[in-house]
Order: structure tokens, then C-alpha cells, then sequence
């Protein structure tokens, strides 16, 4: 019977996996996984989660998982010849590493008679398939999004039985190592995703989505990022659960944003580390001494904004930061600390269990004003009055800044302004936040 290999990669299930379902359809399945050198650039939060994802999917295949170290352009075409596979199946990776390892590895491949077969994505619908009625590429996100409701979805099929060959038959070099993550980590297997999605729909949570998916003190979001990012759910997978109620609709929309970035980052790949409007690099942003001191202070949760603060601390404990809370951390990088929005990027990605290239930077982008959506007079995010509104009653604060447990919901936003001083422990502000809205709006000006 006839051999090919699926090549797991940011598809960690087993369920409604098109790649899978395209090998299993062709005889005797072998599963690979390459833990690639270039992984060790990735934090050590979303490598422990890749290593759990991969134990609990190697379990679940008997543990029939292939794992080979090294050069992807190496391991795939060799494993191939070994097990005499024509076919490696994958789901197509569009980030701008993924797309030339691929490149690479198909032509090595090719060179050898045998083929790279690029089946689904980790997409509602791939990049490269909402366009406009002339064929290029939208720069803006609402227009997106009314095609992308009426581009027919990325098809799932379901998984036919499959046989496998795998370990230990085939030489398995054993999984990567787990670092410690130094932070929470969810249980990372598919049986858990779909807890999660199936406990978000049937406690009423989806349903509340549009009025609680912006307070931080309440699970009033999915917190699925991390399996949506791994691929142990696909987006799909939680499209079947919407309907048509308001609620749903702003869900299905938070799931086009993350289609929207990806889409983005394959047509302009650069934009990943630079500004997409390239006009914002004239932008003065400070590297100085007194910079990367002030990074540290924002990186530490010690900026003397509770919020800020909050969020900064709940992402070291977690590897998980609330959306909103995120939009206002990075803002305050920014334009109150005026610093490049890479290097907040960059901590995001050492920290988070779902970073994401493409809506890790173009959220960063989002947010300093030089990407998809160029507001950034409007986009000076207050940080005490953003507090008092989405933290009305300082919960998630006193959560994340046990310096601030007693103080009243009326003065936790700004406890340097109180009657009493600043609570034992914590620090008073770092910054001015209207001298230095004032600043941003200064330098935006001479852009
Ligand atoms: P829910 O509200 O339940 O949304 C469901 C899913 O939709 C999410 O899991 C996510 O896959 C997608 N989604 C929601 N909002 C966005 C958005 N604004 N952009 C893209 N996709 C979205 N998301 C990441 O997955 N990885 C990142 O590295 C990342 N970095 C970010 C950096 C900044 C500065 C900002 C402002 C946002 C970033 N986001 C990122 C988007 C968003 O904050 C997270 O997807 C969301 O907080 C995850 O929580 P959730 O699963 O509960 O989301």
C-alpha cells in the first residue's frame, strides 16, 4: 500500500484536518514533526505549549509521532526516502519563514521525484482569497471583512480512519525538550480546546460576547488564542458555533481580523518588523539609556499606571494578556514612553502563548498608528481614564497588583493623586501622561 507522510506544523489535530484527511486518503499515513533549530528564537511560554500540544497529540496516535531535529529542507526529504513516501502533506504556512522553508524543502523534494502537497491553512479562508472585484489585495479592515463573509470557507473534512506508520517502526528522535515556561500554561491537548469552546457556548459566555468581551475582570472571551495559534482548533471550528446575533457577529469578526493580519503579512511580508506606512519612519522614537530603562519598568508592570501595570503582570504570570488591556499597554509604549512598538513587540512574543507574527506586529502597528488603520491622533489611549472605564470597579487591578489590594475602586486608577499617597510597595507614575500625549502629538506632527 502506498505511503505518505503529514507533516504537522501549526495543525496540531487530528480533528477536521484537511492536510490529514488527504493522506489518510491515500494509503498508510506516516506523521512527522521536525523540531526545527530556528524554534529556539520562539519563548520559552509558547515552546512549553508546543511541547505539551505535541505530547498530547503523539498520545493520542499511540504515540506513532515521528519526531526528527534539524533543517526541515534536511529531515522532510530524507524521512521521505526512507519510508518511500511520494506525497508529504501539509497545511500551507503563509508567514514569511514558513513560506521559504517550504519553498525549500518542495524543491528538495522534487529533486528526489516525490512531492510537497499544501492542503487547507490555519485559515477561515487563506490568504490570497478575499479580494476585490479588481483582484488586489484590501489595505482596510471593514471592507475585508463584508467579502470575507461571502468567500465560501476553507472546506474541513472530516478524518477518515487513519493508518498509521509511525514510531516506533520509523526511527523517532524523541519530542523537543519542554523549557520551563516560568508562567501558567492551559492544558494544551484538542480534548481541552473543545472544553473550552463547548463550556464558552454553553455558559452563555459567546452570547454576552458583545457587552463583556471588553472588561478584563471577567472570562468575558474565549481565551482559545493559544489553540487557534497551535492549530489544535481551527477557526472554522468556532465559525459552526456562531449564529447570527449581534454577540456572534462581533466573534465572527475577531475571527476575521486574525484571517485580515495574516493576509496582510503575506502580500507585504517587510511589515512583520517594519512600519507597513513607511512614511511613520521618519517618527522620532528614543533608544537612549533612559529608554531602555523605562522599557523595563513597563516590561516589569512597574510604570506606576495600575492598569498598565496590570496587564504587563498578568501576561508574565500567564502568558496570556486581555485584548483590551493589550491596546492599552502597547499604546502606552508608544506614545508615552515613545519607543520603537518593535521592542514591545518583540517582549509580546517571548511572552505569549499565542504569539502570532501576523497579529502580534500588526496589533503592535495597530496601535502606533503606522499600519493597516492610521488613526493615531485618536489612538492616545488614556491610560487612568481607559482604567476607570473598562475597570470600572479595579478588580482586575487589584487581581494583578496586590500593592493596590485595598485601595477603593474611586482612587485605584490613579492611587499617586490620592489624599492618603501611594500605597506601601507601589511606584508613582514614570511618566506624565499629558506632557507626554503632548510629546507624541509633537512628533506625529513633524512626520
Ligand atoms: P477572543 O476575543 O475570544 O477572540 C477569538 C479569537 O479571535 C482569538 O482567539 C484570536 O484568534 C482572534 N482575535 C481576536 N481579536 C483579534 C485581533 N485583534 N487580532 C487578531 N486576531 C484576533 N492575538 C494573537 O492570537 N496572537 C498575538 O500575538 C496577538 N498579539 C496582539 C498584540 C497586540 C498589541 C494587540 C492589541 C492584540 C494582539 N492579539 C494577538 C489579538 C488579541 O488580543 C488576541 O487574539 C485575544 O486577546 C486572544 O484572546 P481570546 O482568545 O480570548 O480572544
Amino acid at each position: 500500500m502506498a505511503r505518505s507522510i503529514i507533516w504537522f506544523r501549526r495543525d496540531l489535530r487530528l480533528d477536521a484536518n484537511p492536510a490529514l484527511a488527504a493522506a489518510a486518503a491515500d494509503g498508510h499515513v506516516v506523521p512527522l514533526f521536525v523540531v526545527d533549530p530556528a524554534f529556539e528564537r520562539a519563548g520559552a511560554p509558547r515552546r512549553a505549549f508546543m511541547a505539551d500540544a505535541l505530547r498530547s497529540l503523539d498520545e493520542s496516535i499511540d504515540g506513532a509521532l515521528v519526531f526528527r531535529h534539524g533543517d526541515p529542507a534536511v529531515e522532510v526529504p530524507r524521512l521521505a526516502a526512507e519510508v518511500d513516501a511520494d506525497v508529504v502533506f501539509a497545511a500551507e504556512d503563509f508567514g514569511p519563514y514558513g513560506k521559504r522553508r517550504d519553498a525549500l524543502v518542495a524543491d528538495r523534494l522534487v529533486a528526489d521525484g516525490r512531492t510537497l502537497r499544501l492542503v487547507g491553512s490555519p485559515y477561515v479562508v487563506a490568504p490570497g482569497g478575499v479580494r476585490k472585484d479588481d483582484g488586489t489585495p484590501y489595505a482596510v479592515f471593514t471592507p475585508f471583512f463584508r467579502r470575507w463573509q461571502t468567500v465560501p470557507a476553507d472546506r474541513l473534512p472530516a478524518v477518515p480512519d487513519v493508518r498509521w506508520f509511525g514510531a516506533p517502526a520509523v526511527r523517532c528522535d524523541g519530542p523537543p525538550a519542554r523549557p520551563e515556561p516560568g508562567c501558567e500554561t492551559p492544558e494544551a491537548s484538542e480534548l481541552a480546546a473543545h472544553r473550552m469552546l463547548d463550556d464558552f457556548v454553553a455558559s452563555g459566555r459567546l452570547d454576552r460576547y458583545g457587552e463583556d468581551r471588553d472588561t478584563p475582570s471577567i472570562p468575558g472571551s474565549s481565551r482559545l488564542s493559544p489553540y487557534l495559534r497551535w492549530g489544535i482548533l481551527h477557526p472554522g471550528q468556532l465559525l459552526d458555533a456562531l449564529g447570527g446575533s449581534d454577540a456572534h457577529q462581533t466573534f465572527r469578526s475577531e475571527l476575521c481580523w486574525r484571517d485580515f493580519y495574516a493576509d496582510v503579512l503575506a502580500e507585504q511580508p517587510e511589515t512583520a518588523w517594519h512600519n507597513l506606512q513607511r512614511k511613520m519612519d521618519s517618527m522620532v522614537v528614543d533608544t537612549d539609556r533612559r529608554a531602555h530603562a523605562r522599557f523595563a519598568e513597563w516590561a516589569a508592570g512597574t510604570t506606576g499606571y495600575p492598569l498598565v501595570d496590570a496587564g504587563m503582570r498578568q501576561l508574565s504570570a500567564t502568558g496570556w494578556m486581555h485584548n483590551r488591556v493589550r491596546m492599552i499597554v502597547a499604546s502606552f509604549l508608544v506614545k508615552d514612553l515613545h519607543l520603537p512598538w518593535q521592542w514591545g513587540a518583540r517582549h509580546f512574543m517571548d511572552h505569549l502563548l499565542d504569539g502570532d507574527l501576523a497579529s502580534n506586529s500588526h496589533g503592535w502597528q495597530w496601535a502606533a498608528g503606522t499600519g493597516t488603520d492610521a488613526a493615531p491622533y485618536f489612538r492616545i489611549f488614556n491610560p487612568t481614564t481607559q482604567s476607570e472605564r473598562f475597570d470600572s470597579d479595579g478588580d482586575y487591578i487589584r487581581r494583578w497588583v496586590p500593592e493596590l489590594a485595598e485601595v477603593s475602586a474611586k482612587e485605584i486608577h490613579a492611587p499617586s493623586t490620592s489624599k492618603r499617597g501611594i500605597p506601601l510597595g507601589y511606584v508613582p507614575p514614570i511618566v506624565d501622561h499629558a506632557e507626554e500625549r503632548a510629546e507624541a502629538l509633537r512628533r506625529l506632527a513633524m512626520v
